[in-house]
């Protein structure tokens, strides 16, 4: 059995046990610093969504992926910065890190001139945490609607809670926002808690060392 499709098991057994239709639960494999044989393995095992954390990463490796396996979906799961917007837009299906104003605004203009579209997700710092990425839980009602203001249409929301604490109460505070402003993607869960996302209705899970195995540096 290969990783992926033990990892696939696992996400529809945790779709059995919450109810769930397993088509609701998308995941993406994160293939972020992996060696390329591992990631073109899984390309040959017909899977086809992929997440990556760095532009300039994602750049190098994914045009030639594209061109050998057509029907590829990319994230982009990490920081963006607003000089890289240009870039990101051309080279990524879905952005899931929009987390302030003026890579909200950036994305707006890039977007009309380039008449590039990739969905695009807000991310939330459930945790507060002062190192790390997304909007603050307190600001997060506002910079949605300011999102949607200046034309954007975000699908969902997405979170990377403490690493030291109880994913749970996380995944229900991003579900519960997403519920109160009526979006309907939720990206959460990763290798250590992924059943436990889909349980609080996930509907992308980022999973990268269950399935390609540690990272190497
Ligand atoms: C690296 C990364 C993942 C995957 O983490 P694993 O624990 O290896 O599954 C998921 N989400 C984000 C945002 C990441 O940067």
């Amino acid at each position: 059995m290969t990783a992926l499709t033990d990892i696939t098991a696992r996400l529809q057994a945790a779709c059995a046990k919450a109810g769930r239709d397993p088509a609701s639960v998308t995941l993406i494999a994160v293939s972020k610093v992996q060696p390329l044989d591992r990631v073109q393995a899984v390309l040959a095992q017909g899977h086809r969504v992929f997440g990556e954390n760095k532009v300039q990463e994602a750049a190098g490796k994914w045009p030639d992926f594209r061109a050998q396996f057509p029907g590829v979906t990319l994230h982009l799961i990490g920081p963006l910065q607003t000089n890289k917007v240009r870039q990101a837009v051309a080279l990524f299906d879905v952005i899931q890190t929009v987390d302030r104003p003026s890579l909200a605004q950036k994305l707006a203009q890039v977007m009309a001139d380039l008449g590039g579209a990739p969905a695009l997700m807000i991310q939330v710092n459930t945790g507060a945490e002062p190192q790390k990425a997304g909007v603050l839980p307190t600001e997060a009602d506002r910079f949605i609607d300011d999102c949607r203001a200046l034309g954007l249409t975000p699908q969902g929301l997405m979170c990377i809670p403490p690493e030291s604490e109880d994913p749970a109460p996380h995944f229900q505070m991003l579900a519960t926002l997403a519920a109160r402003h009526g979006l309907p993607q939720l990206s959460m869960g990763m290798s250590a808690d992924f059943e436990i996302a889909i349980a609080h209705g996930a509907t992308h899970v980022r999973v990268g060392s269950a399935l390609f195995g540690a990272r190497v540096a």
